[in-house]
């Protein structure tokens, strides 16, 4: 399954006009996982009714979002996901894109079925390591079998994306080759402090991206990283969260991002002037790899760039076959945050 042409164009529109592009609803803040190092999912919080969740799909549609993550906590625990992805993909003729973000231990081949004909485009499944380590359940063996029956039944787009650690130069080739043959895309994300700055630096975990090509699906701040990964956050650029990205917590409250709740607003309230208001710089953009909001960033912010990306998509679009799994470079709209985005220590963590 490509992106659908049409999104192209709408897309492309979005660099020029006040309306957000990019948005994250949580479905709930629970989760069937406890990470040691998360602190980003409430034990027994409650599902959040499938009615309201449908009401604000209907006002990030009417504010111009054309780009919905589905996430948690764990979005598997809904039992209305597949209905909420099926209204998402009812807005605009179907041309937007559905994204879930999960953890992958609840997946069943029920749950599969109806997320694919809900038609959804992407699954991105958060795997961190090998083998379940103190922090972090997150791992390839627990989940293979899962994996496997994704890899059978799933109609759409599905990338493992893995936080970088200390543990990801030590194994990450064993964990590639754990999942050898399975239609997947790769992808990483850096893990932070709270409030979303980098937490970890070093040349090895440049050596190890450039190794496995994950520069090419991050090419609008390609660079910044690089930089960044080496201790220089001294680059300037400007964060369009609030704006063209919004994150709609379990509350029904836009935020900037998962890691930044200073400025809440309930969405039923946010119009046009108050993303507008949200299109400034933010205190909090040195260092900051939130890569989903940095990624709609950059796309909208740089216009030239996105117009080359677009025509790229649209290229590797027609050309992608049903079964075909999908390179690092040819989603450049796929969301790029893990679910609970990062790994590590206890005190660094969050999406
Ligand atoms: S990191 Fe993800 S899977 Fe683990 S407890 Fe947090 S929300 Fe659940
Ligand atoms: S710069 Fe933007 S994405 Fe990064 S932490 Fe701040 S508000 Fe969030």
């Amino acid at each position: 399954m490509g992106v659908d042409l049409r999104f192209i164009p709408t897309a492309a529109k979005r660099v020029l006009d006040r309306k957000a592009f990019y948005a994250q609803l949580v479905v709930t803040d629970a989760c069937n996982l406890r990470c040691a190092y998360c602190d980003e999912y409430l034990a027994d919080a409650p599902l959040v009714g499938l009615d309201a969740l449908r009401r604000r799909v209907d006002r990030l549609d009417e504010l111009g979002a054309l780009v919905f993550d589905f996430l948690g906590g764990e979005p598997l625990l809904h039992p209305g996901l597949a209905e909420l992805v099926a209204h998402a993909k009812s807005k605009r003729g179907g041309s937007n894109l559905a994204t879930v973000i999960t953890n992958g231990f609840l997946l069943t081949r029920e749950n599969v079925r109806a997320l694919s004909a809900a038609k959804l485009d992407f699954m991105q499944v958060s795997v961190d390591t090998l083998e379940p380590t103190e922090l972090s359940q997150k791992a390839v063996r627990p989940l293979l079998p899962k994996l496997r029956l994704l890899a059978e039944e799933a109609r759409f787009k599905v990338e493992i994306q893995t936080v970088l650690s200390e543990r990801s130069v030590e194994e990450y080739a064993d964990f590639r080759q754990a999942l050898e043959g399975l239609p997947f895309s790769f992808g990483f994300s850096l893990r932070h402090e709270p409030g979303g700055r980098i937490a970890i630096r070093g040349r090895r975990y440049l050596e190890l991206l450039e190794r496995h090509g994950v520069f090419e699906g991050v090419n609008f701040y390609g660079e910044h990283l690089r930089e960044m990964l080496l201790g220089d956050d001294s680059r300037p650029w400007k964060c369009l969260a609030g704006s063209k990205f919004l994150y709609i917590n379990a509350a029904g409250e836009a935020q900037w991002c998962g890691q930044q709740r200073g400025w809440r607003i309930p969405l039923e309230t946010l119009d046009l002037d108050g993303l507008a208001a949200n299109d400034e710089h933010k205190p909090c953009e040195s260092g900051c790899v939130i890569g989903c909001a940095r990624m709609v960033s950059h796309t909208l912010g740089e216009p030239l760039r996105t117009l080359g990306a677009s025509l790229s998509l649209a290229g590797q679009s027609l050309r992608a076959r049903p079964a075909e799994p999908v390179g690092q470079g040819a989603a450049v709209f796929r969301s790029p945050c893990p679910e609970r985005d990062q790994t590590g220590e206890r005190s660094g963590q969050g999406r």
